[in-house]
């Protein structure tokens, strides 16, 4: 089977290049098990351990800063949850980014805290962001290594392009030479990520200039802002609470302050990729966007993820130029928590198919490195999806896999036998 313009149309490329090195934590059947783990140097950042992957739907007990004290009382530990949504960090991480005392609260973010106040180390969304904050930059040679990797990752996966959804200023600058230098084997969309709305006027002109800036496998699309957080680690912004729990998530952003985004990009032409996976996050999007268009604003707005969609958000997209990214391997990490985290809500997850009933576009990728670049996985979770019950996806997969300008990068496609890339060729060059 042929696959024209291969696209994976989610992922985070330097990440995917770093993560491949760092430490894993997929295989940690409980916390403890961290003791029996193999550190070695190039693991660390400046003198910060960093790891990533581990999962605690899958444990009975929970992580404990007190566990990474006993092994590096005095080193930074940052260990990333495989959601990359939370993490777990030492007593030395906490100092370090200010939380130690326990006194902080963090807007669009949990800090889990002990009967004595003080935290667990367990940090959702914007606290472990203040934590990453202290984590030392990579380096122009480190940060070029991680795309190179990323580059190689993507083309064995089978892709030649993809949407890239965290780039920052010093990431474009180093793509564009990797451009210009003839090594970049793969057509790239980037996102910038604005954070806080105070960067709005920096982070437009930064997209305006590097849409001036583009070489011929790299275009410069728009902002990324992250709306809620992610259901594993129960940030994903929902319509009712979490089962047992008394909270529904996570929103990072002010209404009012994404309203602003869309309109200013908008007013500028540029897309605006919002992260949305709870179903009230996606919802309050499509609203606020309604909202918009009213007033004459409107523009192209992609949901990431929209892993849970409520028919009456769906139904609000019409007449708005919506575009739908999701990952199908999510529901292969999610499924065996899903519906005791969500409860009927459960009936709203990966709904592809009441997506195609709507005529509302979309495609798939993987969220690379969260999940594996991987085509083969993707086919699996859309028929192990479809016979548990998720509605099933009309016609060929495959048609939700290219991207939708095919005369970018001409002359590129995978072939693929038995799920898997037998040749992959981009731009007339057999890469596989
Ligand atoms: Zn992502």
């Amino acid at each position: 089977m042929k696959i024209d313009a291969c696209f994976d149309s989610h992922v985070h490329w330097p990440a995917t290049g770093d993560f491949s090195q760092r430490l894993r934590l997929e295989n940690l059947k409980r916390p403890q098990d961290v003791k029996d783990l193999k550190f070695n140097p190039a693991h660390l950042r400046g003198d910060w351990l960093l790891g990533f992957g581990w999962d605690d739907n899958l444990w009975s007990e929970k992580p404990h800063r007190k566990l990474l004290d006993e092994l590096f009382p005095t080193q930074p530990v940052v260990l990333s949850r495989c959601d990359a949504h939370a993490s777990w960090v030492n007593t030395e991480a906490l100092k370090r980014a200010g939380l130690w005392d326990g006194t902080k609260d963090v807007q669009g973010g949990r800090i889990e805290r002990d009967a004595d106040g003080r935290p667990t180390g367990i940090l959702i969304d914007e606290a472990a962001e203040l934590v990453r904050d202290q984590i030392p930059k990579a380096t122009e040679f480190e940060l070029r290594r991680q795309l190179l990797k990323g580059v190689q990752i993507f083309n064995e996966a089978g892709y030649t392009h993809i949407r890239d959804m965290t780039c920052d200023e010093t990431q474009w600058q180093e793509a564009v030479k990797l451009d210009q230098s003839g090594v970049l084997t793969l057509a790239v969309e980037e996102y910038f990520w604005i954070r806080t709305i105070d960067q709005l006027d920096k982070m437009i002109s930064l997209v305006i200039r590097a849409k001036r800036a583009e070489t011929p496998n790299l275009r410069a699309m728009g902002l990324k802002v992250f709306y809620d957080g992610a259901l594993g680690s129960e940030g994903a912004y929902l319509s009712k609470c979490y089962h047992g729990k008394d909270h529904r998530g996570l929103l990072l952003w002010k209404r009012e302050d994404l309203h602003a985004v869309l309109r200013r990009a908008w007013e500028e032409k540029i897309d605006v990729a919002v992260h949305v996976i709870g179903d009230e996050a996606a919802d309050q999007l499509i609203v606020t966007a309604g909202e918009l268009k009213e007033q004459g604003v409107t523009g192209p707005l992609h949901l990431e993820h929209c892993e849970l969609l409520r028919a009456d958000t769906i139904k609000k997209m019409k007449g708005l130029e919506v575009y739908c990214h999701m990952q199908p391997a999510h529901w292969l990490s999610d499924r065996k928590w899903l519906k005791d985290k969500i409860g009927d809500l459960n009936e709203s997850a990966f709904q592809w198919r009441r997506l195609q009933e709507a005529e509302v576009p979309f495609d798939f990728g993987s969220d690379a490195p969260i999940e594996r670049a991987s085509i083969g996985r993707l086919l699996q979770a859309l028929r192990e999806s479809a016979d548990a019950g998720i509605p099933r996806l009309l016609g060929q997969a495959t048609s939700y896999m290219s991207h939708s300008d095919l005369s970018w990068a001409p002359n590129s496609f995978t072939i693929l036998e038995e799920e898997a890339p037998a040749q992959v060729v981009f731009r007339g060059e057999h890469l596989l």
